[in-house]
């Protein structure tokens, strides 16, 4: 039998034998698993020599394409990967769950990267901070990539997805990746990786694999490396507390289990739609992936009094669920990852029948389609009903497989306490039409959640569903959901970079930075810069321009023919009761025109287009007869991969007294070339 490859230091590598690992629904040998022989050491070497330097000489827009590339060559081989991950016991739907997820998530961080981040490899953050009275000292905070690699541990259940959302902002972010993935599902990791080598579609070093034991690894962890895990909140602890990540302040990130809530509305009686879509939801959550999902409902919350039919629903809906051969295709549920998992399940059930009597389904027994009920490892759905809703042990055992507690609460203050009784969750979930009730306990729960989705009538054809970590949003939750943070976005790739504070001079500022900031010195030259294509224009480039007086003809001219008549423009008595202005001014929006009509050069160029105008204040109000003059000044040229870039210009606009009007920033497309 073969053993599981790793990919380390450039090469594939694996050892004469190893562990075995049987298929989750036949029992069959798999394959073989162990990391034996690797030095990872020179593993983590390699990466931060090879790896590193290799993602760090691209830009963040270079590296989302790769990602892009990477998403769309894992899709050729969708079908693969799904003949593969119902060895796992995962059935196509579980599986398009993890895998399709997976490739969702390099796509999506992809199109996000490119539209959130800069053309470039630093990110700097926010607006520089002036830290003098004269404007000659600013501080500014940059985002650099860390110089080491991003060991990923991954726990068993999502082999696909797992390694592949935090891959994708690690690539973005510029640090290569170490995946170890669990050892009882990682040889579909293993395939997973050995496509995107093989394909060589990333730098070489930008990705590497262990499949099997971490050996070492920890011990070679150093201050710029990162460590993000998935898993038990028990090794979650270990690791956390490993000597070398706390003496090196290795920066980490868990995921660790949680015990997620889903709370029925008072208002969502038997037969209501909100019941109906409430118990469709527990069902689903309780057999995708056999309830082996991080973000699954363990504690179904509905009011005291509507128990017992919530139970009757659910057990109605759970009597037609096939458990079976994941392959078959009339299968609903397939097995557990491994024996040992099932009977980890059964250990957590005998825990949990302390306080809970059953609702449905039997530990011991199950009816399975297509396949030996007992080679594989299959379970019952089962649901149990708490005794006393607050005994801990429905808020404390996690039983990792399809099994859920339904919990009867009062009111919203009772099911706001017995939320916080797990002790922290990555999602959580309130189905109801009730407008109070849901600000009440989304309010009152939100500090014990990563995420929570309110499930009303409007949301309900368009909801991504309880169970579904999305790339855009935080997956990740206080307290025993291990106090991590993944994906949200670009958070996720702000994670690894390092944030530093710049002290300086505006002009060492727009040095360090390549972005002009106020104070640093300008570039007046006769020609136009709206004439020059990126290729000639100059950070700093500058045109000065006006001045106009502003008449009151102007202003009703403006109003009449926008028809923005409002009061402070246009009636005398009214403005002067106004507290800001005191009597007549022109209209904002006319300032910024008339500012456009003095710094424009109104011929065919290389200025494309004005996508939008950021960051608009008007600081000092223009009243009839005062004289605006305009500087525009460009501030940042983010080439983009086609034969343009955008240009964002620094716009001020004062008045006689040299007073600020107002600020802000235009924002141009202009080509990277022009001969016309
Ligand atoms: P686990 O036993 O904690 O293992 C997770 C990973 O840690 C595996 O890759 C495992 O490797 C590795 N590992 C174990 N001990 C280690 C050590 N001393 N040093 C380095 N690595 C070590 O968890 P699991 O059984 O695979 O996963 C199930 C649990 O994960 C559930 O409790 C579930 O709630 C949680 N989970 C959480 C999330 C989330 O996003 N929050 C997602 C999925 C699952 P080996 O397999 O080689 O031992």
């Amino acid at each position: 039998m073969a053993v599981v490859r790793s990919y380390v230091a450039g090469r594939w590598y694996a050892p004469d034998a190893g562990a075995p690992v049987y298929d989750a629904a036949t029992g069959d040998l798999v394959a073989e698993v162990s990391s034996a022989g690797i030095d990872f050491a020179a593993a983590l070497g390699y990466g931060r020599q090879v790896g590193g330097p290799a993602l760090r000489a691209l830009t963040f827009h270079e590296r989302a394409e790769l990602v892009k590339e990477a998403g769309q060559l894992l899709r050729k081989h969708r079908d693969e990967l799904y003949e593969l991950s119902y060895r796992t016991g995962a059935t196509l739907f579980d599986s398009k769950f993890d895998i399709d997820g997976g490739i969702g998530v390099l796509l999506g961080y992809a199109s996000k990267a490119k539209r959130e981040l800069p053309n470039d490899r630093v990110v700097v953050e926010g607006p520089a901070e002036p830290l003098g009275r004269e404007g000659g000292f600013l501080g500014q905070h940059l985002l650099t990539p860390r110089l080491g690699v991003a060991v990923q541990v991954n726990a068993f259940n999502f082999p696909v997805w797992g390694p592949l959302e935090k891959l994708a902002p690690a690539l973005i972010a510029g640090v290569p990746s170490l995946i170890k993935p669990a050892s009882q599902t990682g040889y579909l990791t293993a395939r997973m990786v050995e496509l995107l080598i093989d394909g060589h579609v990333l730098p070489e070093g930008a990705l590497q694999l262990v499949s099997g034991g971490a050996g070492d690894l920890l011990d070679h962890l150093t201050e710029q490396d990162l460590l993000s895990f998935t898993g038990s909140a028990s090794t979650a602890n270990r690791l956390r507390s490993h000597p070398n990540v706390v003496a090196r302040s290795v920066r980490f990130n868990a995921e660790a289990d949680s015990l997620n809530m889903s709370v029925l509305g008072p208002d969502a009686a038997p037969g209501t739609p909100a019941f109906e879509r409430y118990v469709r939801q527990l069902v689903t959550e309780m057999t995708v992936k056999a309830g082996q999902k991080c973000t699954a409902i363990r504690r179904a919350f509905v009011p005291a009094g509507v128990a017992g039919a919530v139970a009757d629903a659910v057990r109605e809906q759970l009597a037609t669920v096939v458990v079976g051969n994941p392959a078959d295709k009339a299968t609903r549920m397939g097995a557990l990852a491994s024996l040992d998992q099932r009977e980890e399940v059964r250990r957590s059930l005998k825990a949990l029948e302390d306080a809970a009597t059953i609702a449905f389904g039997d530990a011991e027994h199950v009816e399975v389609a297509g396949a030996d009920a007992e080679r594989g490892a299959f379970l019952s759905p089962i649901l149990l009903l708490a005794t006393d809703a607050r005994r801990p042990e429905p808020h404390e055992v996690e039983a990792f497989g399809p099994v859920s507690t339904l919990i009867g609460y009062r009111d919203a203050a009772d099911v706001i306490e017995l939320a916080g009784l797990g002790k922290g969750s990555l999602a959580g979930s309130v189905v109801t039409d009730d407008q109070d009730f849901a600000a009440e306990v989304v309010l009152g729960t939100a500090p014990w959640h990563g995420r929570l989705l309110v499930l009303d009538d409007d949301a309900a054809a368009e909801s991504t569903g309880h169970g579904s970590p999305l790339p855009m949003l935080v997956h990740g939750g206080p307290g025993r959901a291990g106090g991590g943070e993944e994906m949200g976005g670009m958070r996720g790739v702000y994670h690894h970079l390092q944030r530093t504070a710049v002290q300086a001079s505006p002009r060492m500022l727009k040095a360090v930075t390549d972005r002009w900031v106020k104070g640093a010195p300008r570039n007046v030259d006769d020609v136009h810069p709206f004439t020059k294509p990126l290729s000639r224009l100059r950070i700093g480039d500058t045109v000065h321009a006006g001045p106009r007086t502003v008449t009151l003809a102007d202003i009703e001219h403006f109003a009449a023919f926008t028809g923005d008549t409002f009061y402070a423009h246009m009636d005398s008595e009214a403005a002067a009761k106004n507290p800001f202005f005191g009597g007549r001014v022109a209209h904002g929006y006319l300032i910024v025109s008339l500012a456009a009509g003095l710094f424009v050069q109104p011929d065919y160029g290389p200025v494309l287009a004005n996508y939008g105008i950021d960051n608009l204040r008007f600081v000092t109000p223009v009243k009839p007869g005062d004289e605006i003059s305009v500087t525009l000044t460009c501030k940042q040229v983010s080439p983009r991969s086609g034969d343009y870039g955008e240009v964002r210009w620094d716009a001020e606009l004062v008045n006689g007294d040299g007073k600020v009007v107002a600020t802000y920033d235009v924002l141009t497309m202009v080509a990277k070339e022009w001969n016309e």
